[in-house]
């Protein structure tokens, strides 16, 4: 279904702004259906795209900032890709024109918006040089950043190599991540919520204070239900925080994770549908305009905007099917080479997959998946040793697991992913669930033996264990090779140990895969 068509002469001209991750994977899951596509990007970071999701890896040290690049120049170049450097900065939908900020003008038959997400900066006196309503960029006092690029991840380094103290801002993964990348470098940091307890959205009062007693433990000071009232200035850089109960948390970098907003303003300016997110219909079409696309953070897909690299990557691929047929259409060839729309039906259900969580954060083992707040009809199961740092929940509705919180001891993910995904009916003694404990059709602790070939391993591209077991079979000997073939652990990356962990299996149980080929479950 993925063969590729040739386009005759008069290509419809194709621009995408934004070159973050679902703008790259459109444009190269586009260029596997059209390989000679007239695809233009326009992306306002320099340089070729990344791997967002593993900027804190970076920000810790234990990523190289040119091991998340994932398309130097040389790729675009190579594949007559034009990469142009600048802000998208209006769309003429009559005239199809888009418009950058230094007065260049493009023209566009379909138009991909990959615009992802902006930091939400909290109104607090002091934080702004200019005042709360100028551009963010810029406008940040100094020693303050909102960290979303790699020229961020970069500054907070910076920063961070001369500071005595650190706050971050916002409880919430990144802001987690943020903190404990700092602590593994060896610095003092307080991280500050405003809500209630950590990560208030995934968890509940009792794994939150797990998770909190874990992070004060490797050097992360955690200051939950507080606001930032001031921040504080010396010699016009940041010298700490004021918080709504007068205490006063000295820092000399200042870190704001505070939540992101989809980017809509270049949508709206032009007339198109917008409520969270840039409205779009089951192909990733503005509902208002059939030629303009979005994908990715900036995308409200049935009422939902997602922040996530997995559903980036699904809407990515889904964007481009539909692109592709509609190009074809235009030239008014005659083509089976494209996927049809039926296609779509699997890839809708991908997107609409409940999220899975796990936390890059050296010495916090966290995943959490589905909604894990129980209420109503629904059983839960809890496991709690907090001097031991676990925490364990699963949440039951109607014989199907719903949602889990796995704090401290993640050995059932990928298992407990598998039964969230596949609403399957869950065995009697749901503990099992946790503890690992055999019972009938569940062997709860994952391993890469009792794993089903239909278990996705890299919940980012959506790749079985089936998948990495053929590729193993065609001659990948190792987690990169594997990557290279399947696309596991190149998003998020906190699949990389299990991917390995099946590698580890394969070689150890099948030292000559050309002779045997039998190791590809079902
Ligand atoms: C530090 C960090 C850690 C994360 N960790 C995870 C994780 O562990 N797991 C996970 O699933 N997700 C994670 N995310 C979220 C994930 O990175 C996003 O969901 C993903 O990047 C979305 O891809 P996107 O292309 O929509 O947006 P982006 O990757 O943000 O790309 C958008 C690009 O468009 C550019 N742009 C915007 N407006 C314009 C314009 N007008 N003109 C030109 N260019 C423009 C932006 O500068 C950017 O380069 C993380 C995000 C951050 C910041």
């Amino acid at each position: 279904m993925t063969a590729q068509t040739a386009l005759p002469p008069s290509r419809p001209k194709i621009v995408i702004v934004g070159n973050g991750m679902a703008g790259l994977r459109f444009a190269q899951d586009l260029l596997g259906l059209l390989p000679d596509a007239d695809l233009t990007m326009v992306g306002d970071e320099p340089g070729g795209a990344y791997n967002r999701a593993q900027l804190p890896l970076v920000l810790a040290g234990t990523a190289r900032p040119d091991s998340i690049e994932l398309a130097d120049r040389g790729w675009y170049a190579a594949r007559g890709i034009q990469l142009v450097g600048g802000t998208g900065a209006w769309i003429d939908r009559t005239r199809q024109l888009l418009g950058l900020a230094d007065g260049t003008t493009l023209r566009y038959d379909i138009l991909v918006l990959a615009l992802g997400s902006a930091a939400v900066l909290p109104p607090a006196e002091g934080l702004f040089v200019a005042g709360p309503s100028a551009s963010p960029s810029g406008a940040l006092a100094p020693g303050a950043v909102a960290f979303r690029t790699l020229a961020d991840c970069t500054r907070i380094q910076a920063l961070a190599a001369g500071a005595s103290h650190a706050v971050v801002l916002g409880g919430g993964v990144l802001g987690l991540e943020t903190a404990r990348s700092l602590s593994y470098r060896g610095r003092s940091v307080t991280l500050v919520q405003r809500g209630p307890r950590l990560m208030e959205r995934q968890l509940d009062a009792d794994a939150a204070r797990v998770l909190t007693r874990t992070a004060r433990g490797l050097g992360v000071t955690v200051r939950a239900g507080a606001a930032v009232r001031r921040v504080l200035n010396k010699g016009g850089r940041v010298s700490g925080v004021e918080l709504d109960d007068g205490q006063v948390v000295r820092a000399d970098l200042l870190v704001l994770c505070c939540g992101t907003r989809p980017r809509t303003d270049l949508a709206r300016a032009a007339g198109l549908a917008t409520g969270a997110g840039i409205v779009v219909d089951d192909q990733l079409r503005s509902v208002t305009d059939p030629r303009v696309f979005a994908i990715g953070d900036c995308a409200e897909h049935r009422g939902r905007t997602h922040g996530l690299v997995a559903a980036a990557w699904w809407q990515a691929k889904v964007a481009a099917e539909a692109v592709a047929r509609q190009a074809v259409a235009r030239q008014a060839v005659a083509s089976h080479a494209v996927p049809g729309q039926q296609d779509e039906t699997a890839a809708q259900a991908a997107i609409a997959r409940p999220a899975v969580i796990r936390l890059k954060a050296a010495g916090i083992e966290l995943a959490v998946l589905g909604s894990a707040r129980g209420g109503g009809r629904a059983d839960v199961i809890r496991v709690s040793d907090p001097a031991r740092g676990v925490y364990q929940k699963v949440v039951v509705r109607d014989g199907r697991l719903v949602g889990a919180i796995l704090l401290g001891d993640t050995r059932t993910a990928g298992t407990l992913t598998q039964l969230l995904d596949r609403g399957t009916s869950l065995p009697a003694d749901r503990l099992s669930l946790l503890s690992g404990r055999r019972d009938g059709a569940v062997a709860a602790v994952d391993s890469p033996v009792t794993l089903p070939g239909h278990a996705t391993i890299c919940q980012c591209n959506g790749v079985t264990k089936a998948a990495i077991c053929a590729a193993w079979q065609q001659g990948a000997r190792d987690t990169a090779q594997v990557a290279a073939r399947t696309r596991a652990a190149t998003g998020c990356g906190t699949c990389r140990d299990a991917v390995q962990g099946i590698v580890d299996w394969l070689a150890a149980a099948d030292p000559n895969p050309e002779n045997s080929p039998t190791l590809v479950p079902a």
